[in-house]
């Protein structure tokens, strides 16, 4: 594209980096722990340049992958900017991951560079040469390792490598709830087109503040997180990880706050939640997985702050909000909002009575398809371009869209359809329950059987009858438990999501041996 006589970079840490306030020593990030760190815009700047530099050193053929399998921390984020200044491909990794689920990452992603803690860097490495990768350096939460130290011998100056709106710049991991991970591609465009639909949606200031508490190897602490602050030029206040009281301690003076839904029950745990606490911010946003109805209404009532709840997925990037401007509508509980501005949200075949269908989108934040797996793609792809996003759900008269579960989720039981998120929800609205998760089980009459796992409130009994009565006055028999397990937690992934494949496989044996 011609602007000017000079080319337009569609790089999208060129879009971040024209963002940088004007005055460069002004505070980009502050660290939340014991020793506050402070970094500038500044420092931003030049740590990016000397990591960029770095890769540039190494001569890699272009869409070379990085792959980081360490800790957060801010010079992890740096990492990551590096990686789209330098025009390379980043591959954010769980640091959780271990030996078996690391080797399908490198076999399949061939990183050409892999940055791992010091304390990995044995099993790491070994693992990463042997897959073909020239380059692993290490990173540690304290800026020790051997990426920074590298780096250090390089400019401070670096010209932001040019690339298209439609070029790789990340692959995420899909969580792979059933089967192999897939790699998902996001192009420079997919993220940034997100990124500015939520700087205009979300209201975003001059003034802002953003706490930081998410990781930073998934979409929504880094895409949507990071890319929002930094988009907007608002400083951060950055956790390494999330500590619900020390969270507390430091949202007076921020003003925006995203999390998990695991993240609000938590904070709602401790007596500091209060809405002096939160006199200074604007806007609290929940996503990733369903946030509960009752977290939602407990918010409200504890905080005075409604809670915005939106939806999207790797695949995606953001998909729908709830209104951030009261013009727009209210915010409501259970549902996930409308489709952004520029999102086309559909449904396919849906049920006569519910509505509820499959969700395909359409947009220029939906990805460039799945590494390597080209069939694969095109499976997940309508004939008319749209993308299954696997969510099941219905959109309401005032064009709210409602998720009802994961399509793979949705219980077959005689031949009936029953959505996981209609008898959880009224599980969940029962005396003594905190929640619950339903899911099919294998069964010999009726192929699967509906099973519900309910968590019982502090201090409450519960047993299966009871709750299986009480369910059948409000819900059709076939959606009624067959079985009710009562038990302390629900098995959930880092950003919270219940995983139901380990319900599943746990309690497959329930009427079949
Ligand atoms: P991931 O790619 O790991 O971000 O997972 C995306 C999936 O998380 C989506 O396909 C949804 O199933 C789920 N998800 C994300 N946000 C929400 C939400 N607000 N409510 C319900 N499910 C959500």
């Amino acid at each position: 594209m011609q602007n000017g006589g000079m080319m337009t970079n569609d790089n999208l840490f060129a879009a971040l980096r024209d963002a940088f306030p004007a005055d460069l020593d002004t505070l980009a990030i502050e660290t939340a722990g014991d020793i506050p760190l402070r970094y500038s815009w500044r420092d931003l700047d030049r740590a990016t340049a000397r990591l960029a530099n770095l890769f540039a050193n190494l001569d890699l053929p272009a869409g070379s992958r990085v792959a980081a399998h360490v800790d957060k921390s801010v010079e992890a984020l740096m990492l990551y900017l590096a990686v789209q200044r330098a025009g390379l491909v980043y591959l954010p990794l769980n640091p959780a991951y271990q030996a078996g689920e690391m080797t399908h990452f490198l076999r399949d992603a061939e990183p050409a560079v892999v940055v791992c803690s010091g304390a990995n860097f044995g099993w790491v490495s070994k693992l990463a040469f042997t897959h073909g990768c020239g380059h692993v350096f290490t990173l540690d939460t304290d800026r020790t390792g051997s990426l920074l130290e590298r780096a250090s011998f390089h400019a401070d100056e670096h010209t932001v490598v040019q690339r298209a709106a439609s070029d790789l710049a990340v692959i995420l991991y899909t969580s792979g709830t059933t089967g192999r991970s897939k790699g998902a591609m996001l192009t420079h465009g997919n993220m940034l087109s997100n990124a500015r639909t939520l700087k205009t949606f979300w209201g975003w200031r001059p003034d802002d503040v953003l706490v930081h508490v998410l990781p930073i190897f998934h979409i929504h602490g880094l895409l949507v997180a990071c890319h929002g602050a930094l988009l907007n030029g608002s400083p951060m206040v950055w956790f390494d990880r999330f500590e619900p009281a020390r969270v507390l301690a430091r949202l007076p003076g921020a003003t925006v706050f995203m999390g998990v839904p695991t993240m609000y029950v938590r904070l709602l745990a401790e007596p500091g939640l209060t809405p002096e606490a939160c006199r200074t911010m604007r806007l609290f946003v929940s996503g990733s997985a369903p946030l509960l109805p009752e977290t939602f209404r407990a918010w409200q009532q504890r905080t005075g702050h409604t809670i915005l709840e939106r939806y999207g997925m790797s695949e995606t990037v953001m998909l729908t909000s709830n209104p951030y401007d009261a013009a727009q509508g209210e915010r409501r509980g259970g549902t996930v909002g409308r489709p952004l501005p520029g999102v086309d949200l559909r449904i396919a075949s849906p049920d006569t009575d519910s509505g509820n269908g499959g969700i395909e989108v359409r947009g220029p934040n939906v990805f460039a398809g799945y590494w390597r797996l080209a069939e694969k793609t095109k499976e997940e792809f309508t004939a008319d371009g749209w993308f299954r996003t696997g969510d099941v759900g219905h959109i309401d008269t005032d064009g709210y869209v409602h998720i009802v579960g994961r399509a793979k989720d949705l219980v077959i039981t005689g031949g009936f359809n029953v959505y996981p998120a209609e008898v959880e929800a009224t599980l969940d609205d029962l005396p003594g329950v905190q929640e619950s998760a339903v899911i099919g089980v294998p069964h010999p009459d009726f192929g699967e059987a509906v099973v519900a796992v309910v968590v019982p409130r502090p201090g409450a009994t519960l047993d299966g009858p009871t709750l299986i009565a009480a369910v059948k006055s409000h819900l059709a028999n076939f959606k009624v438990p067959k079985h009710v397990v009562v038990t302390a937690d629900l098995p959930r992934n880092a950003m919270g999501k219940v995983q139901k494949k380990a319900l599943r496989e746990l309690h497959q044996g329930l009427f079949t041996p």
